[in-house]
């Protein structure tokens, strides 16, 4: 499966975050996208950990020390790549930290597809009134946010209507994990019917019995 951006940046906010070896300091989430693709293109990954804090060691020393040594204003900050945790520093040149999420826009984000999320209320409302029809459309919806969708397939599982299943089956689910979960979500359906699909006629008939109703062929 491809790993898009987004992939990465939830891989990142929801890892633990590493801990700047020169001040102690919890690290903080940073998109090198808004910085130039020349200089994000060098560290190979959309997102790194940084150490935001102004008064860490290693910043304010470098400071001086770049002064002193290369007469330049600059200074380095403590750098950790998600993958390896592996840190560097990073050559900076103010004290800017535009492209340094804030703890409110991660919590917020941490939260989608979560019972806090207004999206996921919504589709609980349709679960509680039965409308199978806009749980699907939720689901068959490539804009709606992954989890969202996986919940809602989820819930059309819960609902254990037959109905459902063809329009499950027609669809053709791009994404892997939406798949799975259409999957299971089949497989809810008829535990809860009490059916099964018939590999050979794919008609939906009893579970249990050892030959099916429909094409008469073996079950077993
Ligand atoms: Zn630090
Ligand atoms: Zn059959």
């Amino acid at each position: 499966m491809v790993v898009t951006k987004a992939d990465v940046y939830e891989k990142v906010i929801f890892a633990e975050r590493p801990v700047c070896p020169y001040c102690g300091n919890e690290m903080k989430v940073w998109a090198l996208y808004q910085i130039s693709f020349a200089c994000g293109s060098r560290w190979g990954t959309p997102y790194l950990f940084i150490c935001a804090n102004d008064e860490c060691r290693l910043f304010v020393d470098g400071w001086e020390h770049m002064r002193q040594t290369y007469s330049r204003p600059c200074s380095y900050r403590c750098v950790c790549y998600p993958d390896s945790g592996k840190t560097e520093m990073m050559a900076v040149y103010s004290y800017d930290k535009s492209g340094m999420i804030d703890e409110a826009t991660i919590a917020a984000d941490k939260a989608r597809g979560t019972l806090k999320d207004p999206a996921v209320q919504q589709l609980l409302s349709h679960f509680q009134s039965g409308d199978i029809g806009n749980l699907l459309s939720c689901l068959f919806d490539r804009d709606v946010y992954y989890r969202v969708r996986l919940k809602a397939a989820e819930l059309i599982g819960e609902l254990g209507l037959l109905e459902a299943i063809e329009p499950l089956r027609n669809y053709r689910f791009r994404d892997q994990r939406i798949a799975d979960g259409v999957r299971n979500a089949i497989r809810r359906i008829h535990d809860i019917a009490g059916t099964q699909e018939c590999p050979y006629c794919a008609e939906i008939v009893e579970a249990g019995p050892a030959t099916c109703s429909h094409c008469g062929r073996s079950l077993s």
